[in-house]
């Protein structure tokens, strides 16, 4: 199996097959040879497991994925890396490489087709561009995956796993938490890649809940609530939830009927603090 953690081998690697990085897919590769079997482990890469990889790269992950699973499948958007993982992953039959963009494509479909009868994890390197809309396409289709692993920016990473309180807390924590239980499992310096990042990044482990741990009556509405609240974080509730489209009468009469004070900030509402709002919300005239 080639090494793709040996600095010099992936460049000679890279020259051979002219390949430049692409700041637009956000290429960092991993080069780091303890990092991507940390991943594959944190994913419960194994027998019985489907993993879908976001973001092959050149393949220094997918080794490890392959190596452990029962099946890969590794959505790749940039075309010139297709002849690269064909030399570097192309021998293992229980992987599929699958050109295209991930946000275009239908996933659980995808999962369904790659994965029938297995578990099924998803692991990825993401590129930091566009982590969020990633991991909300994989969130909100309720999809059956069991555990998302993700390298992000770490200060990412830490709004995601950002308990109410604290500086972190927002609306990206809410949202994660609503649907997963989210783990910052290690810290990844920037000399792990080529080219190095500016920042330190983070590998978190997304448990998927089976039901969320609070009731909503209407979840569009309590993503709405939850925006409005954090859209001005350093106001009043009183004042922040406004942004809902009511006066200020209709907001104090809301916030009493949720047993919320009206001076408290976002950052300290729990989950069930914006159920009680979701629930409770009606704009009587
Ligand atoms: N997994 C590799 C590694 O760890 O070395 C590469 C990680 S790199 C941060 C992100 C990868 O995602 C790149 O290979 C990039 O081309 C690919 N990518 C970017 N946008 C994508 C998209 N929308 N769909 C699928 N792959 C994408």
């Amino acid at each position: 199996m080639m090494d793709l953690t040996e600095k010099k081998s992936v460049h000679a690697l890279l020259a051979r097959h002219g390949f430049h990085f692409s700041k637009k897919f956000g290429q960092n590769f991993l080069i780091d040879d303890s990092v991507c079997p940390r991943i594959a482990e944190e994913g419960n890469a194994c027998a019985g497991y489907g993993v879908l990889e976001i973001g092959p790269g050149i393949g220094t992950l997918t080794q490890q994925l392959a190596l452990r699973a029962e099946k890969v499948a590794a959505v790749e958007i940039d075309t010139r890396l297709l002849p690269i993982l064909q030399e570097t992953v192309g021998k293992f039959e229980n992987l599929h490489v699958i050109q295209g963009d991930i946000l275009e494509y239908d996933i659980p479909a995808l999962l369904e087709q790659e994965f029938s009868g297995l578990r099924c994890a998803v692991c990825a390197n993401l590129p930091y561009y566009i982590t969020t809309p990633i991991i909300f396409a994989l969130l909100e289709k309720r999809l059956p995956m069991e555990r998302l692993v993700a390298m992000v920016q770490k200060e990412v990473a830490e709004r995601m796993a950002a308990k109410p309180g604290s500086r972190d807390y927002g609306a990206l924590s809410v949202a994660i938490q609503y649907y997963t239980e989210p783990e910052i499992a290690f810290i990844v310096p920037p000399t792990s890649f080529i080219p190095a990042p500016a920042v330190d990044s983070a590998v978190i482990v997304c448990k998927r809940r089976s039901e969320p741990p609070v009731k909503v009556c209407d979840e569009a509405l309590f993503f709405r609530v939850v925006k409005a609240a954090f859209s001005l974080r350093r106001k009043m509730l009183s004042n922040s939830l406004k942004n809902m489209g009511i006066n200020s009468e209709q907001c104090a009469q809301w916030l009493q009927r949720a047993g919320v004070d009206g001076k408290r900030r976002a950052e300290t509402l729990s989950l069930e603090d914006f159920a009680a709002l979701t629930n409770t919300f009606s704009v009587e005239k």
